[in-house]
């Protein structure tokens, strides 16, 4: 998308957009009482005849009011059939990022497989007219930018279907943001998994006749020599629950189940169009989760990446099966400072905190603390879980070390808990995005479907240490 500053009002014909909180109402350009607008956040009145579209920002106290107002806006702009348009900021520098990244998550749809006349350009301009071009103002537009367009990377690649997008083709597009961003890659494909004992990724991706992947992205833009992040998200192409077979009803939403994996490639790209000073390495574990002779089985004790025995008790627990070889994998050989680990993990976190808040466990205060700040800038709802070691009891094996499923009581926490065994003394954080990683209908601000959840928050917090 292009991105101009200009500071006196484009003769183009795209439509002006204008933003007005609860307190401005004298200010509209028409008299209009609060039943025909309310001015609350997002809520639009169209001017036709001057081709201004005039946004609501509710009391535009934070962030996301203008994240959001923005966002509101190039949804109706995209549905009306424009792809460009001008932001009318002046007064409202404060807050371009959100702006400039609000315009772009609602203009993302996902439009691949819809014929040429029920499809709808993207946003291909946005203009910003600033009192200023000044380089303060250009860095804020600019980092919108690479926020917003690094969550719509993430969720183009997570709305892909199943039958189109496997683990290849995960790597293949790893490959592309690879060459794009100027990143390391290395895939694992199934004979190098097979030679480093990558146990559980074999074990899940045995029922398909698409062999699993480890994915592995590197960018070095901190210190030479100092010890990375590692960014781990779950991809699991489609999750039949294996063996342990779901319910029909609902089974498409399995398609989501790479959500973890997509937002770290997405972070990985915006990791470096924000030219951040960190190495962070992006870990993605890729499998099917499908059924046929070569399954695994409930019974089974696999043994993982770094020679942990895990017993098997169903095949649908099969996210935290994968992350273990990852997560032993960024220990081990990536030798991380610290591991934020993505997944659609469980059904219970959906339970437990609804659609739209992840959740968030951690051994690590500090950690845990920062990457609440994070998501608080970004507009996300994360929630603090426990680790008590009581959940430990209740994941132990009589066979193995531990099992993958202890039932329903407290499972996103012993899901997590589960996690943490992988990862030693590194400071480590688990998001569970089961809920707000994808959106099954239309949303006020955005389209149905995937929706870059954690994205956006990991990016602030890696942005934050380089303060
Ligand atoms: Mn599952
Ligand atoms: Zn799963």
């Amino acid at each position: 998308m292009k991105l101009q500053l200009v500071t006196s009002q484009p003769k183009s014909p795209q439509p002006l957009v204008r933003f007005f909180a609860r307190g401005q109402r004298s200010q509209l350009p028409v008299a209009v009482s609060e039943r025909t607008f309310a001015l609350s956040t997002g809520s639009l009145l169209h001017l036709h005849e001057s081709g201004t579209l005039c946004v609501g920002l509710g009391d535009g106290s934070t962030a996301d009011h203008f994240r959001r107002a923005a966002a509101s806006a190039t949804k109706a702009l995209r549905r009306q059939g424009h792809d460009a348009c001008t932001f009318d900021v002046r007064g409202l520098q404060e807050h371009l990022g959100p702006l400039v990244e609000g315009a772009l998550l609602g203009s993302y749809r996902f439009e691949d497989f819809k014929t040429a006349d029920k499809s709808t350009p993207a946003l291909a301009s946005l203009t910003l007219l600033v009192p200023a071009t000044d380089a303060r103002t250009k860095a804020a537009a600019q980092r919108g930018l690479a926020l917003g367009q690094a969550a719509n990377r993430a969720r183009q690649i997570a709305n892909q279907p199943p039958n189109v997008f496997y683990p290849q083709t995960l790597a293949e597009t790893a490959a592309a943001i690879a060459r794009e961003r100027k990143l390391k890659l290395t895939v694992l494909d199934e004979k190098a998994l097979r030679k480093g004992k990558f146990g559980g990724l074999l074990a899940v991706g045995g029922g398909s006749a698409r062999p699993p992947r480890l994915v592995v992205l590197r960018y070095d833009g901190g210190r030479k020599g100092e010890a990375p992040i590692a960014l781990v998200g779950k991809a699991v192409t489609f999750d039949s629950g294996g063996i342990s077979i779901k319910p029909a009803l609902g089974m498409e939403e399995m398609v989501w189940d790479k959500c973890g994996g997509c937002a770290v490639l997405g972070m990985m790209a915006g990791v470096a169009a924000l030219g951040l000073k960190q190495n962070v390495v992006g870990i993605i574990p890729a499998a099917e989760n499908l059924l046929d002779g070569l399954s695994y089985r409930p019974g089974d004790i696999v043994t993982v990446y770094d020679g942990k025995h895990i017993e098997i008790n169903n095949t649908d627990a099969e996210g935290r099966v994968i992350l273990a070889d990852a997560l032993g994998y960024a220990v081990k050989d990536v030798k991380a400072r610290q591991i934020i680990d993505l997944a659609t993990l469980t059904g219970a976190a959906v339970v437990a905190l609804g659609d739209h808040v992840a959740g968030l466990w951690s051994n690590h205060s500090e950690l845990r603390a920062g990457l609440q700040e994070a998501a608080e800038k970004a507009g996300e709802k994360v929630w603090h879980m426990p680790l008590f070691p009581e959940y430990e009891e209740q994941i132990r094996s009589q066979i193995a070390l531990i099992k993958n499923s202890s039932g329903r009581p407290g499972g996103a926490n012993t899901a997590a808990t589960f996690l943490k065994t992988f990862v030693g003394d590194t400071p480590w954080a688990h998001l569970d995005i089961a809920g707000p990683a994808a959106a099954d209908k239309e949303m006020a601000f955005f389209a149905r479907g995937a929706t870059g959840f954690g994205v956006r928050t990991v990016l602030e917090y890696l942005a934050g240490l380089d303060d």
